[in-house]
Order: C-alpha cells, then structure tokens, then sequence
C-alpha cells in the first residue's frame, strides 16, 4: 500500500504547550483552536481577528479557582480584567465564578454591563476619580482597593454606610521582569508605604466610612519565578492581622519554546505553602492572574501581504502593533505558524513584521516557517493578554473584531472597525474645513 504524504495529526509538542488547550490539526494539515478551523475564521471574519479557544478560558479559570480553594479553602480569585477588557471575558469570568478587578469607570460600567454581580468587583487604580468612587459605592463594589491618601479623603465624603477596602502596600521588591510592568519596586508609583499602610489602618479603626478588611500586594507582570510571590506575600503578612491578602497578579506565560514558567499548580503551591507559615489560619486568600488566566486561549491571526528576502527574510503581515502593541512596550515576542500548514517541516527562519512604520513593530524575531507566502494565514500563540487591551489605529489600522470559539461554533462578541467608524469622530473637523476656507496666500499645493 503508498504511504501517502503523511500529514501529522497530533500538534508538535512545542507548539502544543503554546497554542490554546482546545488546539489540534484538520483534515488539510490545518490548524483548529475550540473546533474551528483557523483558515475557515480568517476567511470568514477577515484579519486581523482575535480569536478566543473559549472552552480553554473557561479551563483555565476553573484550574486557578479550584487550585486555589482545594489548597486554602478560603479564597477567591479576581479576573484581572485590564488583560482582556471585552464584555464577553467579563461574562465567562462572572458565570465562572470568579471576582473581577477593574480600574476606573470605563472598565466597571464594561463589567456591569457583562452581568457581574457588583458585590464581586474589587475597584483599583492609582488615580481614581471621585465619580468612580461614587459609582463603585453607589452599585455595592464589594472592595475598593486604596492606593493613596485621597482615595481615603474621597470615601469619607461619600455618604452612605462603611466601604469595605484594602490598602495597597508597596513592598519594594524588584521583581525580574520588564521596567514598564514592574510594580513593586521602591519607586514605583503604586500604593502606600509599609510605615503610610501602618499609620493608616490605626487612622481609620472605626471610621463611619470605611471599613479595612485588608491589604493587598502587586509586584508586577510576567514573572518567571515563584519567590518573588512568596516575598511579597511575607511583606504584607508582617503588617499584622487582618481579614483579607490580596497577593495580586502577575505569573508569567511562555510565549515561545525559550520560556519556562512555572506552572498554575506551582505558583499555588508557593503561595499558599507561604500563607500557610505567615498568615492567620482564618484569612481569606485572594489572587488577581490576569494574563497567566487569558493568555494562553488567544490566538491573533493575520494575513501575509508579502514575504520579502532582503538582508533577512521579511513576512510582512496585515496588523502589528496596532493590535498588538505589547510586542514594543515589553519586548515579548510570541511564536508563530503557518495556521494551512501548522505541522509541515519548517524550511525558513522569518521576522514576522507588522505593517506599521516601526521597527519595534515585530511579532517574531526568528519564526521557522514552512514556505511562507503571500496570502497565507499566520497565527501567533498566546495573545489572549493585554493584546485586545490596547488596540489603536496606529497607521490607520481598524480595530479587528474578536470571536470567543466553542466547540466548533465561533462567536463574534466584539466587532471590528468599519472605515466610517475610523472616520466619524473627526466629524467636527470635516465641519472645521468647510467654515474655514484657505487663507489668501496659502499655498493651495501644485
Ligand atoms: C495588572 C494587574 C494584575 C494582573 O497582572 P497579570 O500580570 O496580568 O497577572 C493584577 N492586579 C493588579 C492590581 C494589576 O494592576
């Protein structure tokens, strides 16, 4: 009998411990992500598109929710929404039954407006405004998270009963991670002293306006390492006793084969083993993952405009930092596949490119591609954070939609930009120019 070519039908390991959980292989070598055949999803919704292994979210927040309680059993974890701000990942997490960290008014109204219980809202930010404050008290936010003095001015004007709060404390622990989402260090502009944190939980016993149920500790993002938790959670354990640790975010991913982070299991294990030697054994157990709970089950996919050999070889893709901006502000760098021909035997090492007119707009350094070519679909794994979070028109670029997919059947729960929606808001100026004709003298071009 011929052996015809053989397609592979199980995923290579290293792309398999990148791509969401809900990943496999088609029928035509092609890459499925919850059912969906990812070429079907480009050609079906266009590209750039996020894309959403649903099932995979849904996995993940269990796996974080019931690791946590099986090894502290009072605990809860926050969905720290800024990593995936759609209505959509607010209402998985809400039906998932997890808390949800917002900071400021815009990412609170995208949470009530998914459904989330207000008691399940914990309020942040480093800057809140007094509307926020009222707001939050006024639809029951079960904490609001103080970052400074007049957070405390603010709340006791409010009228009505005690806000239940946590201080945030900064540590002064440098976390080994990228300046731009270190948090944690001695200059950082987040949260009080542990001297501000101690004189302030004595200053508020028995205020009528709040209520410190807590303190709540974080060191920043894409951690590699555990003992950077275990320090923090011993910082804020040595503030004494109280009802509440929030040990916040921050676990990193692996975003290609160089990355070794630790597992959700290890991370839990850490932490809670700390809590175990430093925290009263009636405490609650909060945690805020963000990215280490949405990353891994996004994919973005592009289209190739162009594969260019020049001094390198160039696959010139039809987004970049418009829609994925993080690659510039934190060097990640991700891994990418052909989604046609996702276990065909690499035969180039590529830069995959954006399309923006930077030279920080690159999605991979050194992508070993199977003959790349124009037209083909490229996904890049593990862009489920903090991708969507900062989509911008850079170049003209419109906002790509997003599609949560589940069991074959893909979503849309955001839609993308039409090129009236880019150009509405400048509605005023299309008006500005018509009152405004071109001075005398003005030079009116050839
Ligand atoms: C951003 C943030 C998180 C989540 O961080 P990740 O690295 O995405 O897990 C948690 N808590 C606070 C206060 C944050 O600002």
């Amino acid at each position: 009998m011929e052996v015809a070519a053989m397609t592979p039908h199980t995923l290579p390991a290293h792309l398999a411990r990148v791509l969401p959980i809900h990943s496999s292989i088609g029928p035509d070598g092609e890459l499925v992500v919850g059912g969906c055949s990812v070429p079907e999803l480009a050609r079906e919704f266009g590209t750039p598109l996020y894309a959403i292994d649903e099932q995979g979210l849904r996995d993940t927040m269990r796996r974080y929710r019931e690791g946590l309680s099986s090894r502290w059993a009072r605990s809860r974890v926050c969905f720290a929404s800024k990593s995936l701000p759609c209505v959509a990942a607010y209402a998985v997490a809400q039906q998932e039954g997890l808390l949800v960290d917002v900071v400021g008014e815009g990412e609170l109204r995208l949470a009530l407006a998914a459904g989330v219980e207000p008691g399940r809202l914990v309020l942040h930010g480093n800057a809140k405004s007094e509307a926020e404050l009222r707001l939050a008290k006024s639809v029951g936010a079960g904490l609001v998270v103080v970052d400074n003095p007049t957070d405390i001015e603010m709340l006791s004007e409010i009228e009505g009963g005690r806000q239940d709060v946590l201080l945030r404390v900064l540590p002064e622990i440098d976390a080994n991670t990228h300046p731009s989402i270190a948090t944690g260090g001695r200059g950082s502009k987040f949260g009080l002293t542990l001297a501000q944190t101690r004189e302030t939980v004595e200053r508020l016993r028995d205020h009528p306006r709040i209520r410190v149920r807590g303190v709540h500790v974080h060191i920043g993002s894409q951690i590699l390492e555990t003992a950077p938790f275990v320090e923090a959670l011993r910082v804020v354990a040595g503030l004494g006793a109280f009802d509440i640790y929030n040990v916040g975010g921050g676990l990193g991913v692996n975003y290609s084969d160089d990355d070794d982070a630790p597992t959700i299991e290890q991370y839990l294990d850490a932490v809670t083993a700390a809590a175990r030697e430093a925290l009263p054994a009636t405490a609650e157990l909060l945690i805020e993952p963000g990215r280490s709970l949405v990353s891994r089950s996004g994919v973005t996919l592009y289209g190739v405009r162009n594969v260019k050999r020049s001094n390198s070889t160039f696959v010139a893709v039809d987004g970049g930092m418009s829609d994925q901006i993080n690659i510039a502000l934190t060097d990640d760098r991700f891994t990418a596949v052909i989604a046609e021909r996702v276990a065909e035997t690499p035969d180039t090492i590529a830069q995959v490119v954006g399309r923006q007119c930077e030279s920080g707009d690159l999605l991979v350094d050194r992508a070993p591609l199977p003959a790349p070519r124009r037209g083909d679909t490229v996904a890049i794994a593990g862009t489920g954070a903090y991708g969507f979070t900062f989509v911008n028109n850079y170049n003209g670029a419109l906002h790509p939609p997003m599609v949560f997919c589940l069991r074959g059947e893909p979503s849309v729960v955001v839609r993308g930009q039409s090129y009236e929606d880019l150009i509405a808001p400048h509605a005023p100026a299309l008006e500005w120019t018509r009152r405004r004709p071109a001075e005398d003298g003005a030079r009116r071009g050839p």
